[in-house]
């Protein structure tokens, strides 16, 4: 395989990463302020404690304060609603996020209601999904915009391209869409209901996977010299007995002969998201303070 073909989402993560730590030791010294993000995770689900481990490691990492709460499994709608209000009002926290899934008794949306707007880092309250969708800015949801960042580095400007984006979702697919739209793409968003999907797919000079259903996307529903960003992440069960291997929505060893350009899975777009979200917090923790946001 042509090496050239593969975006190094963890290459540019990393990139991203530095760039937000240098930014974050500057704004510190100039103003003193050091950015704060808290992660709240209910109860013990093992791929979320992992996630929130991992943020809260690169939040520390990047030099800001690490600010975490975990509640237990059994805690009611009307605490975790205390929680964030908490957040809301402390003024050392500039990203709130809530990890997500929640268990059963917490209606999500009422949570993501609850987040002041310019604290909501992951970009799910209706007012930045507003701001978003009539192109005025607001918080973006991390890993759409990682996805976005890839293609820009990759292709440049996006104008008067084709984008297809699969799935629909409120986290991925429709802020991509948005992002693209923004970008002046041509865009479809396919789902579950769509009809004749490798057609549609073979379309796209941009093509978007947020599907969750492991190697969906065939090779032959890819254009020739496409770009392919694979959101997805499935767990499949690996060839050694009793292990397992992540996968992304696209069969990759057959679209890389297809696509011009294409990320993997995993060390594609996951490493994007949680520098996404510290560049996120950084921005927020600007806008609170009146402080100049750096162009990152
Ligand atoms: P959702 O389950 O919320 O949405 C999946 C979407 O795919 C839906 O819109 C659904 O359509 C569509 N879909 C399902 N089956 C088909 C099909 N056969 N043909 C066409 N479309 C289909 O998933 P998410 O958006 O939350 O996540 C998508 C994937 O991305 C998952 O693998 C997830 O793990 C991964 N992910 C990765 C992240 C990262 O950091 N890299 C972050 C977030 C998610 P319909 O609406 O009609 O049901």
């Amino acid at each position: 395989m042509n090496a050239d073909r593969r975006i190094d989402g963890r290459a540019f993560a990393e990139n991203l990463r530095a760039r937000v730590t240098e930014e974050t030791a500057r704004i510190k010294a100039e103003h003193g302020l050091t950015p704060g993000l808290a992660a709240v995770l209910v109860g013990e689900d093992p791929a979320s404690q992992v996630y929130v481990r991992n943020k809260n490691k690169q939040t520390i990492e990047a030099g800001m304060n690490s600010l975490g709460e975990t509640l237990a499994v059994d805690t009611s709608e009307a605490d975790l609603l205390a929680t964030v209000e908490k957040l809301n009002a402390d003024p050392a926290v500039h990203g709130i996020l809530v990890q997500l899934p929640l268990p059963d008794q917490i209606n999500p949306n009422a949570v993501i209601d609850a987040i002041e707007p310019a604290k909501d880092v992951d970009g799910f309250h209706l007012r930045n999904v507003g701001l978003l969708a009539t192109g005025r800015g607001g918080m973006v949801p991390c890993t759409p915009l990682g996805c976005e960042m890839l293609l820009k580095e990759r292709l440049g400007d996006l104008t008067g391209l084709n984008a297809v984006v699969v799935g629909r979702s409120n986290i991925v697919g429709k802020p991509m869409a948005q992002l693209l739209l923004g970008a002046n793409c041509t865009v479809t968003i396919a789902h579950s209901r769509t009809a004749d999907l490798p057609a549609v797919c073979r379309e796209a000079d941009i093509l978007i996977a947020a599907v969750g259903r492991a190697q969906m996307i065939k090779g032959d529903w890819i254009k020739p010299g496409a770009t392919v960003i694979d959101v997805g992440i499935n767990r499949v069960p690996a060839e050694e007995e009793g292990k397992t291997r992540l996968v992304g929505d696209v069969a990759f060893d057959e679209a890389v002969e297809h696509a011009g350009a294409i990320t993997p899975v995993p060390g594609g777009v996951g490493p994007m998201t949680i520098a996404c979200l510290l560049r996120n917090t950084l921005v927020a923790a600007c806008r609170q303070n009146n402080i100049d946001v750096p162009d990152i």
